[in-house]
């Protein structure tokens, strides 16, 4: 049995980012940047009317002129403004070469075709020059960065349809048991409905892996084998089950016959002592227990960090520290991981309010937890008031 902090190391070691591949654009968002991206000529690429109004000169300050033609957005205008003349022009036409500002509609006062400017005037007034947002050649976006929509606009202004990216990890779920029926069925004598397989998906979703490819096996060597080995071309698998010490626990054993090396099995926490983490190459398994609340709360804190490492991101996330509104029981020798619900104090500081469950298969209580509070081993209650460190589940924050 190892530490939860020497588990993590372990796990955060082996992870590794993806090697890059290209997506089309539409598919980048949210996933890590993998080259550089430039500018592929001026941004705007030429001078454009930020306003709706006129294109003037400036020593026409104060007259009424002619309006001597229009240009609207994807139009030009044939020609070069002149002195004693302006021209209509649109938000987001090209201003005729010679303009020196541009008069918003509202600042003037038109009869007819003349049109009286004001007194004041600005050079370079509502106009964006070419190269003033971005130059040619200016790289914009670097490796390494996550790709937003504000990101995905950015690339499209440039003309980039396919984008290099660490991808998504592809993730294979098997769920274990001969007491599992699927959520659609009525359960027999002896038989609970499956809810691990349907929460891992959710949680994989939550931290965008590809969509997983799911099975379900009985508690037979040969059928935990074989699910294994359909799931050998995926980067992660997940396998829920059958990793204790009971007589039809058979997981570490297939994961021998499969070829994985151990890495750990079992760690000093609860919920989520019998877990076991394993490498074949560089596909990662983990044998995640069973109950429910041990299965989420592995997932949280172990194949999440994992995942993001995988996509290219910086993980774990830190810990926060939270102040409890309730005394929480430590475990003898255990690391107690409480779910609780973690919300804004008024000094600024973040209240955690744990959520009491009967045990680890106990997710009734539990799943409207934001968090997880991390109490350390020990015999003395820890009371109200005292601080300890959280990590948000998923996407929290407040309000989740
Ligand atoms: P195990 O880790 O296989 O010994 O299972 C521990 C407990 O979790 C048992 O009560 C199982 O019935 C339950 N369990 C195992 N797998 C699932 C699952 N996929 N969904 C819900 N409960 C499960
Ligand atoms: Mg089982």
């Amino acid at each position: 049995m190892i530490p939860p902090d020497e588990a993590l190391r372990l796990v955060c070691q082996h992870a590794v980012a993806l090697a890059p591949r290209d997506v089309a654009l539409e598919e980048a968002c949210g996933l890590q940047l993998a080259q550089p991206v430039a500018a592929d000529r001026h941004y705007p690429p030429f001078a454009r009317a930020m306003m709706d109004g006129y294109a003037v000169r400036l020593g026409d300050a104060g007259r009424t002129v002619p309006v001597v033609g229009q240009v609207a957005a994807g139009d030009r205008f044939a020609g070069a403004m002149e002195p004693g003349g302006c021209v209509e022009i649109m938000t987001g036409a090209p201003c005729p070469p010679g303009t020196e500002a541009v008069v918003p509609k509202e600042h003037v006062r038109r009869s007819g075709s003349q049109v009286s400017l004001p007194g004041q005037l600005r050079a370079g007034q509502h106009i964006a020059e070419a190269g003033s947002e971005c130059p040619a050649g200016r790289v914009v976006l670097q490796p390494g960065q996550t790709i937003t929509p504000m990101a995905v606009a950015v690339m499209a202004s440039f003309g980039i349809v396919s984008v290099r990216v660490v991808p998504r990890p592809s993730v294979a779920i098997i769920t274990t048991g001969g007491e599992l029926v699927p959520a659609a069925s009525e359960p027999g004598e002896g038989q609970i409905r499956d809810s691990n397989g349907p929460m891992l998906a959710a949680l994989a979703r939550d931290v965008a892996l590809e969509r997983p490819s799911c099975l379900h096996v009985e508690d037979q060597l040969e059928a935990i084998l074989d699910a294994l080995e359909r799931s050998a071309d995926h980067n992660l698998v997940l396998l829920t089950g059958g990793v204790s010490v009971g007589t039809y626990d058979l997981v570490p054993a297939a994961l021998e016959r499969y070829g994985a090396e151990v890495v750990f099995h079992k760690v000093r926490q609860k919920p989520g002592k019998p877990l076991l983490f394993a490498r074949k190459q560089n596909q990662l398994v983990f044998g995640l227990p069973g109950n429910p609340l041990s299965c989420h709360f592995c997932f949280h804190r172990y194949v999440a960090p994992a995942a993001q490492r995988m996509s290219g991101k910086p993980a774990p996330a830190q810990a926060l520290p939270g102040t409890l509104t309730a005394p929480v029981e430590p475990k003898a020798g255990r690391t107690y991981f409480v779910t609780a619900r973690a919300e804004p104090g008024e000094e600024g500081q973040w209240l955690v309010h744990p959520l009491p469950t009967t045990s680890s298969a106990d997710i009734f209580a539990s799943w409207p937890a934001n968090c997880y509070a991390q109490v350390p081993p020990g015999k003395e209650p820890i009371p109200a008031g005292h601080v300890l460190p959280f990590t948000w589940i998923g996407s929290a924050p407040w309000p989740y």
